[in-house]
């Protein structure tokens, strides 16, 4: 039976509280010992040093985007690439997102989709189903039996769902499954042609105007359309003061209503769109520093407790056209952890256990992968380790992402803290290579 043991770290577990130095012992799938005050035998298959580095329960992003099936669209990704690259940016689950072709919006398409998961040698997959059919915002689809097949929420992201009857009923089903709605807020009466953040940038480069309502309105409105079922709903990537306001209100006001972040929209302005860079082109558009800081407040107060890339790989050619005909969206799940740090902890809007916490306990509460033991870290339970060296500096180079997504707006940033190891299931699904390996470990990072 293959033992690991993981020696001499600061782990954080965010699900117990605890911060403190120790040894974790991991036997096949579990981790069968987590020793705080004694340090534990050195007599593993493999030993990893683990002293200045963080270990923390397997990160979750809630929101990806696998691009399989791609049925006549020219995506190269798949689920196993964009697993091995959620692996190598130290997440060991990741929730995918339903606009693939076609999207999964039947229960015998999201058991097609937990079975190409399965197969993966990356992080864990799950997929988020449609909420209607086809993703086209008119009938809603199966919540619960989706739910049965496997899938962890409900989202048509990409696009919002406009509509207020077909939302309410969606909101309905998805409280009645016990699940949540991931929305995509983007009110398409408002975006019609839009290109980036509506403001004196986007009218100097002729581009279509984005405005900080088209977000917020529909927060709004969905809110008011849960008042009555009160399900778990999710707002995705926010990008602007106002949302942020309109999240803090809801939850004031008792709703179960979360939001999350992306890396984009802590570190990026629409400044990096001048010069028509289509890299920085991405869905909701990035804003202004005033919005940067809001959402930063919006984390520092817990109003937005959750983390998320939205990592959105295109082939070369999406992006190499005008701006305005250009694909939204960027990569960055290989990079993000530092991109966090960078924003919110040298930042100093929260320390690690709280980001750590955004980044595992609460996606894992969201979804409900809690169930399955995702986003803890205890004596028992899912051997599922994220490595974390905090402090080692390095330099972008998408040209080595795993993923096949190149559409990367940090691309040669300096910047520090790294995953350097994954552990899903008690198996290395990726290691930086490093002297930290103190016996042999067959791992190397791999797409197939
Ligand atoms: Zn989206």
């Amino acid at each position: 039976m293959a033992t690991i043991l993981i020696h001499g770290g600061r782990i954080i577990d965010p699900a117990s509280g605890t911060d403190a130095t120790g040894d974790i012992l991991i036997r096949e799938d579990r981790v069968e010992q987590l020793s705080l005050d004694e340090p534990l035998p050195r007599d593993a298959d493999t030993l990893v040093n683990a002293e200045g580095c963080i270990v923390t329960p397997g990160l979750v992003d809630p929101h990806v985007h696998l691009r399989e099936p791609s049925i006549g669209q020219a995506h190269r990704e798949t689920i196993a690439i964009g697993a091995a690259a959620a692996a190598a940016g130290g997440f060991t689950t990741v929730c995918s997102m339903p606009n693939t072709n076609p999207p999964p919006d039947t229960p015998d398409r999201v058991r097609d989709l937990v079975h190409r998961g399965n197969q993966t040698r990356g992080s864990r997959v799950f997929p988020v189903a449609c909420g209607t059919i086809g993703r086209s915002g008119e009938v809603p689809t199966d919540v619960a039996g989706l739910i049965e097949a496997g899938a962890m929420g409900i989202s048509d992201d990409g696009d919002g769902v406009a509509d207020d009857e077909v939302m309410a009923t969606i909101l309905k089903r998805v409280a009645e499954a016990d699940t949540c709605f991931m929305q995509h807020c983007q009110d398409p009466a408002m975006t019609v042609g839009a290109a980036m953040n509506a403001g004196a940038l986007a009218l100097r480069l002729g581009l279509g105007e984005w405005p900080p309502a088209a977000e917020t309105s529909m927060i709004e409105r969905d809110v008011r359309l849960n008042a009555g079922p009160g399900a778990r709903y999710h707002a995705q990537h926010l990008s602007c003061a106002s949302s942020v306001d309109a999240i803090r209100a809801a939850r004031a006001a008792g709703q179960p209503v979360t939001a999350e972040a992306s890396p984009h929209h802590l570190l990026l302005t629409e400044a990096a769109c001048d010069g028509y860079n289509t890299v920085a082109k991405v869905n909701p558009p990035l804003r202004t520093e005033a919005d940067i800081e809001a959402i930063k407040i919006g984390i520092a107060e817990g109003v937005i407790t959750m983390l998320a890339t939205d990592q959105a790989p295109h082939p070369p050619q999406a992006k190499a056209t005008d701006f305005a005909s250009a694909a939204f969206g960027m990569v960055s799940i290989e990079c993000a952890l530092p991109l966090y740090k960078r924003a919110l902890i040298d930042g100093g809007v929260i320390d690690w256990p709280r980001m750590i916490a955004m980044m595992t306990t609460e996606p894992a509460a969201l979804t409900g992968l809690h169930r399955l033991g995702i986003g803890r870290l205890e004596a028992g339970g899912l051997a599922d380790v994220t490595l974390i060296d905090p402090t080692l500096e390095w330099t972008i180079d998408a040209s080595a992402f795993l993923s096949t997504g190149r559409n990367c707006p940090f691309e040669g940033w300096t910047v520090s803290g790294r995953a350097i190891g994954t552990i899903v299931a008690g198996t290395p699904r990726w290691m930086l290579p490093g002297d930290r390996l103190e016996a042999p470990v067959a791992c190397q990072p791999s797409r197939h």
